[in-house]
């Protein structure tokens, strides 16, 4: 039996504009197993939100799936009609969001919150539910958890918020949780916490996680694999150690230069030159070649093709044709 939990072929996710069709995920495939954690890095605007939401069928009203499919347990995503799709996400599918005022409702109670999910997905009576809702709670180190039940979301602060947001996306055990930048917004005491509580989580409950993020100390932490997202395309993959110790894209290596070594703290922090390009800009070659400093002619005019650095690393990068004939690498596909 396979370990493999989601597997996205080929998939591009396009919107309508009023400059016409755009797509902001440009032909990216990856899989998830369970008990893996894999991150999706880059900058904002590169495309990684976008696959998430691509995954769990939310995406604004003039994004559409162009191609590709969505696998999860034998099921297609892409193709699922809307109610299908909502029997899938919060139960066996959850995602947390970046900023929990924006998801968590105001008006409402947090017990009536938790209590929701358990009733629509799980069928539990209310008296159930709210037994179910205090030990979700407790489980996300919530202190004095009935007393949170009563509160609104008004009454506690960002990490407690945060906390809430884990503890109703995994009220219903989903077997894939989806964390789009759950602590860019809190300060690192909080964040080592909730990046505990999701690493812990997984472990006990077996689920698989895709973390969106743009901070590398996040991946450090967290991250089995890796995937590297530049202007809506995948540039590289590969488990965690491979990328900080044998990084192979330009991009790549510039996002891990920009991160701050406490054993080296003389060191100067280098910033990637340029800015991350309109999703509606049309680039020839390999879309990072105007910031790239090792961009060639050829760069500038053919896309790069994909190679397999070893088993689970692979880069989308002209660099590696130097490469080509060494007995340690090997073009996996052509584009
Ligand atoms: Fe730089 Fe060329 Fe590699 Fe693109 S293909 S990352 S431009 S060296």
């Amino acid at each position: 039996m396979t370990d493999e939990l989601l597997s996205v072929k080929h998939l591009v996710t396009t919107f309508r504009t009023a400059d016409g069709h755009v797509q902001a995920v440009r032909d990216i495939s990856f899989s998830v197993k369970k008990r893996e954690t894999l991150c999706i890095v880059g900058e904002s605007g590169c495309g990684k939100s976008i696959t998430s939401l691509s995954i769990m069928g939310l995406l604004p009203s003039n994004g559409f799936i162009e191609s590709g499919s969505i696998e999860f347990e034998q099921q297609d995503l892409a193709k699922m009609k809307k109610q299908q799709l909502q029997k899938v996400r919060g139960n066996k599918i959850s995602m947390i969001f970046q900023e929990p005022m924006t998801a968590l409702n105001p008006v409402l109670t947090i017990g009536y919150q938790l209590r929701e999910p358990l009733r629509i997905h799980q069928k539990l009576s209310k008296k159930e539910a709210h037994k179910k809702g205090i030990e979700l709670l407790k489980q996300v180190g919530i202190p004095y958890p009935e007393k949170r039940m009563k509160q609104y979301v008004h009454e506690l602060s960002g990490g407690m918020r945060q906390r809430v947001m884990i503890a109703i996306s995994l009220a219903c055990h989903p077997s894939l949780l989806i964390a789009d930048e759950p602590t860019t917004a809190l300060d690192v005491t909080i964040q080592a916490q909730i990046l505990d509580i999701i690493q812990n989580l997984k472990d006990q409950l077996g689920m698989g996680v895709i973390m969106v993020t743009h901070d590398m100390g996040v991946v450090a932490e967290i991250a089995d694999r890796v995937m590297i997202m530049y202007a809506g395309e995948k540039v590289e993959e590969g488990d965690v150690q491979s990328i900080f110790e044998n990084p192979q894209h330009p991009y790549t290596i510039g996002l891990l230069k920009s991160v701050p070594d406490v054993d080296k703290p003389s060191i100067l922090l280098e910033a990637i030159p340029g800015t991350l390009p309109n999703i509606n800009e049309e680039i020839s070659g390999c879309r990072f070649h105007p910031r790239c400093p090792f961009a060639t002619e050829r760069c500038k005019q053919e896309i790069p093709e994909e190679y397999q650095i070893n088993n689970q690393h692979k880069v989308k990068c002209w660099l590696r044709e130097d490469a080509k004939n060494d007995s340690d690498f090997q073009v996996i596909s052509t584009t």
